[in-house]
């Protein structure tokens, strides 16, 4: 591993004036310092933000503030967003190890890097860890990559189970940085990886996030689905953050986000629009999710996600249905 300096951030503002070039804030470690030991990361400063004081999840009138630093297990066992969210308890519950969990915090989840084995080995081109390099997993081995939203540049999907479910949820995250602060509903965090597949989100270099903020839960009832080779410890195949609100037999509201499919959590918005107004009927499920993954651009060794997915999505709306 390349040697580095280490320093521990006491404010928001005190992270921010040390995070210069070549530093990389550093949350429970549990990505980062994977990818120090393959390499992949370099930075010459780490800033560790995991002790400021940003751990807290506070009611704020309807709406719910999680701290960037609170760690995922913390988040998955409050009794506030398992009473209001337990869509998102589920989805944290559903990925990685407790030991994991509880290291990894919100801010780091949600910055995780993909999981493409072609960008953790060094030794392999990738345009996403070097830029304009080539993209051998298209060729290649894409059999977990996406199938939506993809570019010539990169296939890559975003790993992570919260961000899915922040997603539907409509949550906010909270930055401050060298720019000053601002707000990024998610979805619209993440980027799709068009020509510069580097940029993983819209956050700009020394861009610090402060909090993660949940509006008040939509109506209705919702659901995380997570479909994966094997129980436990495995990434997303696809996954779904489902809310469906129904009404005399007619669809009033809905909201899907998918993971596993592409380089960010997916809203599958033209699903919405076909079923909210519809009958609830799994005919209207089965419409709905054709219409999504119309545009899906699977290659040949991930193209069982295109059943897989439609799949997921009629199934876990009808179960909502019911
Ligand atoms: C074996 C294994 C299995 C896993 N399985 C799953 C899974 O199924 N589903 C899933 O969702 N995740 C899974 N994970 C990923 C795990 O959840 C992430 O490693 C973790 O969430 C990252 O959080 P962290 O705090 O450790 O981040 P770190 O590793 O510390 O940082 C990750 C990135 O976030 C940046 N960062 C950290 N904090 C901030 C901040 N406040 N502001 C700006 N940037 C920041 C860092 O600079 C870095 O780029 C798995 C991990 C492992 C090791
Ligand atoms: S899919 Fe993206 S991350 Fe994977 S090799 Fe291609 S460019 Fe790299």
């Amino acid at each position: 591993m390349k040697t580095f300096e280490y320093a521990r951030a006491q404010s928001p503002a005190d992270a921010v004036s040390r995070c210069g070039p070549g530093a990389m804030y550093l949350g429970g470690g549990t990505n980062l310092v994977d990818l120090m030991r393959l390499g992949v990361a370099r930075p010459d400063h780490l800033v560790d933000v995991s002790r400021l004081p940003l751990d807290a999840i506070e009611e704020a009138g309807d709406r719910v503030r999680v701290g960037a630093a609170v760690r995922n297990s913390d988040l998955a066992a409050d009794p506030l967003v398992r009473s209001r969210y337990p869509m998102l308890a589920r989805a944290v519950l559903s990925g990685a190890s407790g030991q994991v969990r509880n290291m990894a915090t919100v801010a780091g989840n949600l910055l995780q890097r993909t999981r493409c084995p072609y960008f953790q080995d060094v030794t392999r081109p990738c345009n996403k860890r070097e830029p304009g390099s080539g993209c051998p997993a298209i060729e290649g081995d894409h059999t977990n990559l996406a199938i939506l939203g993809t570019s010539h540049a990169c296939v890559a999907t975003h790993p992570s189970d919260m961000a899915v479910a922040l997603a539907a949820l409509e949550a906010e995250v909270h930055v401050t940085g060298p720019g000053g602060d601002r707000i990024i509903p998610i979805p619209g965090l993440h980027r799709l990886p068009g020509d510069a597949p580097e940029r993983d989100t819209v956050l700009e270099p020394g861009d610090l996030i402060t909090a993660v903020e949940l509006p008040a839960p939509p109506p209705g009832a919702s659901l995380y689905r997570k479909v994966r080779e094997r129980a436990s410890f495995a990434f997303a195949l696809v996954s779904i953050a489902a809310v469906l609100d129904i009404r005399d037999g007619v669809v009033a509201g809905c909201r899907i986000a998918l993971g596993g499919v592409a380089h960010a959590p997916w809203r599958a918005e033209r699903a919405e629009q076909v079923l909210v107004g519809g009958p609830a009927t799994g005919e209207a499920f089965l419409t709905a999710a054709e219409a999504e993954l119309e545009q899906a651009r699977p290659l040949p060794r991930n193209a069982f996600k295109l059943p897989l997915a439609r799949n997921v999505i009629v199934r876990t709306l009808e179960e909502l249905a019911s």
